[in-house]
């Protein structure tokens, strides 16, 4: 079998990370990247062997910085089964109508709004919805931390009411335009925020609202999750049902903040030392009085990365299962 052409549409936090994660797998190729300028990132996306593509207007500036450009942006997506949009957001909705007139399926990440693609994806939550459709968007970093641990206790249970409290990294590591600031910022102000709603996007029937704060760190997002649920459950079941999910790891181990989180994942030789999983800390869960409360750090440059692979494979269909995708990818990244 033919392997599935994906083209990355943006080569920038998110771009290079799904390029690398799709290279790991049997069933789908790089056939290009596009970055709009020769910096650093195009030189090194051009020492891996992507063939990287720009605007059509840059093609000789990207060969005479000394990348030779393999072409205009439609050459790649003329080339493409697939379009991984990873442009920042607001900017991949501009590309629709390319992605539209090339008859080429495509993929927008969580900066993008749902009505774009019609359909946001999940793995564990909705696979079986993006199957063959033409477009698809990836949810968010935080939207699919919180999926992914609402879904099946919901499944499970029931969930009668979420409420959840999002402490943000104020800018990406390597951000040197947003931050880090030196302030604690409710953001939005207005509330709820319309970040944990966003879930309503992937599961609609979820009760939930959320409020947010930016705070002066690059290191993961915090959610503090408080959740009631339809049906009785102890504290020990809850931690069962989470530790068994395939993008949950359980921490303990004396981890105390998302700083050491980060070191255990380039301590684990991960690729950038990138957390795909939700880290949940084992000790905070607790049910009490009724309710469930407990503590997860979120990667925002990477949790996101084992979910677009996923989505490939739903939009061209070349894996209809879901929960055969997930353990397929996440084989394939050492997950
Ligand atoms: P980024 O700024 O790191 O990368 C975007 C890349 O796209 C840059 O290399 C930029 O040069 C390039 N670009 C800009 N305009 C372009 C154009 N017209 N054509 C081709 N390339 C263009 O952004 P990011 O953080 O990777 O975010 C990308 C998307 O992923 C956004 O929708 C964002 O909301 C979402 N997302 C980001 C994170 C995160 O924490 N960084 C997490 C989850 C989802």
């Amino acid at each position: 079998m033919s392997k599935v052409k994906v083209a990355i549409n943006g080569y920038g936090t998110i771009g290079k990370r799904v390029a690398d994660a799709v290279t790991m797998q049997d069933d789908m190729e790089i056939i290009g990247i596009a970055k709009t300028r020769p910096n650093y990132e195009a030189f090194v996306a051009h020492d891996k062997g992507y063939n990287v593509y720009t605007l059509a207007d840059r093609v000789d500036d990207m060969k005479k910085a000394g990348i030779p450009a393999a072409g205009s942006i439609d050459d790649m997506i003329a080339e493409a089964d697939v379009v991984v949009d990873c442009t920042p957001g607001g900017i991949g909705e501009k590309n629709k109508a390319l992605y539209e007139k090339a008859g080429v399926k495509a993929m927008w990440q969580g900066g993008e709004k749902h009505e774009l693609a019609g359909c946001s994806f999940n793995a564990e939550a909705n696979y079986e919805e993006a199957l063959g459709r033409d477009f698809v968007r990836v949810v968010s970093c935080n939207t699919t931390g919180l999926c992914r641990v609402i879904y099946p206790l919901d499944q499970e249970y029931g969930v009668k009411k979420v409420r959840v409290t999002l402490m943000r990294r104020s800018a990406d590591p390597n951000d040197v335009k947003n931050g880090p600031i030196n302030a604690i910022v409710p953001n939005p102000i207005k509330l709820p925020s319309h970040h944990g709603p966003d879930v309503k996007s992937v599961i609609p029937h979820i009760n939930i609202t959320s409020t947010a704060v930016k705070l002066p760190t690059t290191l993961m997002h915090l959610h503090t999750l408080n959740i009631e649920m339809e049906k009785d459950c102890s504290t020990e079941d809850v931690k069962a049902l989470l530790a068994k999910q395939p993008r949950v790891r359980m921490i303990g181990q004396g981890i105390g903040s998302t700083a050491e989180i980060m070191e255990l994942g380039k301590d684990m030789g991960r690729p950038r030392g990138d957390m795909w999983e939700n880290c949940i800390w084992e000790e905070s869960v607790t049910m009490y009085e009724g309710e469930l409360y407990f503590f997860q750090a979120i990667h925002q440059e990477s949790d996101v990365i084992p979910e677009n692979v996923d989505a490939i494979r739903a939009l061209t269909e070349i894996e209809t299962d879901g929960t055969k995708s997930i353990a397929k990818t996440n084989k394939a990244m050492g997950l």
